[in-house]
């Protein structure tokens, strides 16, 4: 499998922390979009389009966001907390949507996004820079929490294919941050990956 593009869409300087919506081509023939480049606490990392996790409200039925206070149809309360934590308290809020399944296409991915990222960067700096990531959907969610998405990177990172099928939580490998994971990685262990 190879990269054959990688697109880059630079976001203005925010207060969230992140830096660019990307999409990559494998083999000239199949894209994923809506990938982000997000500042870390050790450079740039490269998080997978994710979903936001919901639940059903008691009340009512009707699916909220793990994070609402409130059900979005009938008002009734929602207990804030409900959301599924991880062995170090983190709540678990995202789910990717297409991701890789070892730290060898992980690391390749990655590598690739950063290198184009650097590259773009340089390139908007010319007169007459163009964009060519198609932003046809725009419905960046403000209200994301980047922060969030930085705090759960690392934990459900390197699940493989079958897992998928078993239930939640199985997928928590390794301690979780950066630090931990990059110890884990050099060590030879097929541990959470950084991304
Ligand atoms: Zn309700």
């Amino acid at each position: 499998m190879v990269i054959t593009e990688v697109r880059i869409k630079l976001v203005e300087e925010n207060n969230e922390r992140l830096q660019a919506f990307c999409s990559v081509t494998f083999d000239n023939a199949f894209v994923v979009r809506d990938l982000k480049i997000i500042e870390g606490t050790k450079g740039s990392f490269v998080a997978m389009p994710s979903r936001k996790l919901t639940d059903r409200c008691g009340s009512c039925g009707c699916k909220n966001h793990l994070r609402a206070r409130y059900c979005n149809q009938c008002g009734h309360k929602l207990d804030e907390n409900r959301a599924i934590r991880d062995a170090d308290g983190r709540a678990k809020l995202h789910a990717d949507i297409a991701h890789p399944i070892n730290s060898a296409s992980r690391e390749m991915i990655q590598s690739a996004i950063i290198r184009a990222y650097q590259e773009e960067k340089e390139r908007s700096k010319q007169p007459g820079y163009i964009c060519t990531y198609d932003d046809y959907d725009s419905d960046f969610d403000e209200s994301t929490s980047y922060s969030g998405i930085v705090s759960e990177m690392g934990r459900s990172n390197l699940r493989t294919h079958g897992s998928h099928a078993a239930p939640r939580g199985t997928h928590l490998r390794g301690s979780g941050d950066e630090k931990s994971s990059r110890a884990e990685n050099s060590a030879g262990g097929f541990g959470a990956g950084i991304m």
